[in-house]
């Protein structure tokens, strides 16, 4: 077990403590102990947070690049040094096992590297007329950006919000999520101790409408990034509309699956199956609805509801533990309820189906077969260990399926045909796509959906130029 660090909000690099402040409690999922106290941000707290914004943009827009980028490094180095201790306390507050939150901290540090290097490969262009005369394109960090990151993954989701915007010369107020400040704070705190002035990164808590409202309603933040529901997104992005802000909206995934005959069904199984059951499920680029070709479907489901049972469910602090509770009481509730809804509705299930012990937010890792169209599982996102595996005929009919929804965030395809990868790939209504494997997310890669999986990207060079905006200079000489 870890000792649960004392929870604070950050800004202009003071720690502000739960002293005259609402409180909210931390729990721990595994056990549902209450491991901590967060101090929620008063309105004269946000007000502070953003006049330090508007300060710290000043500094940072005219820090040479060079600079940017050794502070960004340095991060990455602390955030290596220390990834040992952030990745126990991100188990104890998210439950996920430690090695998942490990690899989550060393991502984020491989991150905050490539984003040094690429702060400064922010080029403009100049256009030389045939008279002489020249326009030049130029490229200017928007200015404050309000962040908003979820639980699910508490280190990699505040990095993300926190390294495009400083990168591109933006300071930033991050609100990680109140079941899981400490990752988000640490990762912040990386970031100050390497040089990061206290004005330019910046985290606070609180009621989340309250904060953002607070935040988007006013003029000196200049851009929002939110991962999260499609449902919030909509929301937050109408409070953008007003003031006419740019956005980053990372939201909802319902990840279809395409599998087709001409796969070996062990090798594709070897594969997805941890990949579903990677945090529990509840990762928005999750593999989720498992369109499976006639011919291999029995031998694939079966396959795929032996292998869920063998999975070891426990304390993200045991070694044993391949998956985790779940981050909150809400999860295992509406995995139920929706479960419930499935079987109603004529669905099989095949593995879980249910709770396990009776503490803590454990759900067994589950399958469920021939699920029909109509069940909420098979149009909401499940966020959770539950896989949805069913039969069908043809590419037509698969393709059609993995298109239904409005969500259009990650889609994988199994096929050894390579006319039909370029294809598949060709009509498949995603931002990501995976071909003969489960991996849709790189540093270097954008990641970002299309349809109600929001718009705009983190990662890669688009990660930096969605925090940049454009400035066309026409000089008569
Ligand atoms: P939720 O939809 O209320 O919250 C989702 C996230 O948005 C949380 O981090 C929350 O703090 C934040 N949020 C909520 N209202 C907000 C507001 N007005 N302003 C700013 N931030 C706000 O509920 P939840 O139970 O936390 O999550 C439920 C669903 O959210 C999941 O089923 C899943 O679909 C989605 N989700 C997606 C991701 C992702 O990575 N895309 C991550 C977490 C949750």
């Amino acid at each position: 077990m870890t000792d649960y660090p004392s929870l604070h909000l950050l800004i202009g690099g003071e720690k502000l403590g739960t002293d005259g402040r609402e409180t909210r409690d931390v729990i721990d999922p595994a056990t549902e102990e209450t491991i901590g106290s967060l101090p929620c941000a008063s309105s004269d707290d946000l007000d502070r947070a953003l006049e330090n914004a508007d300060k710290g943009f000043k500094v940072w827009r005219n820090t040479p690049a060079p600079k940017r980028a050794k502070a960004l490094q340095k991060a990455a180095q602390l955030l290596r040094e220390r990834s040992d201790e952030i990745a126990r306390i991100l188990t104890r507050e998210q439950g996920k096992p430690v090695p998942e939150g490990k690899g989550e901290v060393l991502y984020s540090a491989n991150l905050f590297d490539f984003y040094a290097g690429e702060c400064q490969r922010i080029y403009g262009r100049t256009l030389v007329r045939p008279d002489g005369q020249a326009a030049r394109i130029e490229y200017e960090p928007v200015g404050p950006v309000a962040a908003f990151a979820p639980w699910n993954f508490p280190a990699i989701n505040v990095a993300r919000k926190v390294g495009g915007p400083l990168a591109a010369g933006c300071s930033v107020i991050v609100k990680p999520d109140e079941e899981t400040p400490a990752t988000g704070l640490a990762v912040c705190q990386a970031l100050l101790d390497a040089g990061v002035p206290g004005e330019v990164c910046q985290a606070v808590f609180g009621v989340p409408d309250d904060i953002s409202r607070h935040l988007l309603g006013s003029p000196i933040v200049k851009k929002l990034s939110f991962t999260g529901s499609t449902e919030v997104g909509k929301h937050l992005a109408k409070l953008a509309a007003e003031g006419l802000k740019k956005a980053t909206m990372e939201l909802g995934g319902h990840g279809p699956v395409l599998v087709f005959d001409d796969m070996d069904v062990d090798t594709v199984l070897d594969q997805v199956v941890p990949a579903k059951y990677r945090n529990a499920g509840q990762v928005c680029v999750s593999p989720t609805r498992f369109i499976v070709q006639d011919s291999i479907y029995e031998k694939f489901r079966d396959g795929f509801a032996t292998r869920a049972k063998a999975i070891q469910v426990g304390n993200g602090f045991d070694e044993a533990t391949q998956m985790g509770p779940m981050a909150n009481a809400r999860r295992p509730d509406t995995i139920e309820s929706m479960i419930a809804d499935a079987r109603d509705k004529g669905a099989q299930v095949l593995a879980g189906g249910e709770r396990v012990g009776n503490q803590g937010f454990f759900y067994a890792p589950s399958v469920l077969a021939d699920v029909p169209l109509e069940a909420e599982i098979m149009n909401e996102e499940p966020f959770g260990p539950v896989a949805l595996i069913n039969r069908y005929a043809d590419e037509d009919a698969m393709l059609a399926e993995a298109n239904r929804l409005q969500y259009g965030l990650a889609a994988y395809a199994w096929t050894q045909d390579r006319a039909r990868r370029q294809r598949v790939t060709r009509a498949i209504e995603a931002g990501m796509v995976a071909l003969n494997g489960t991996n849709v997310s790189a540093v270097d890669a954008p990641f970002g959906g299309v349809k109600w999986s929001g718009y705009g990207s983190e990662d890669g060079a688009e990660g930096v130029t969605a925090c940049l905006n454009l400035k066309s200079v026409h000089e008569t000489l």
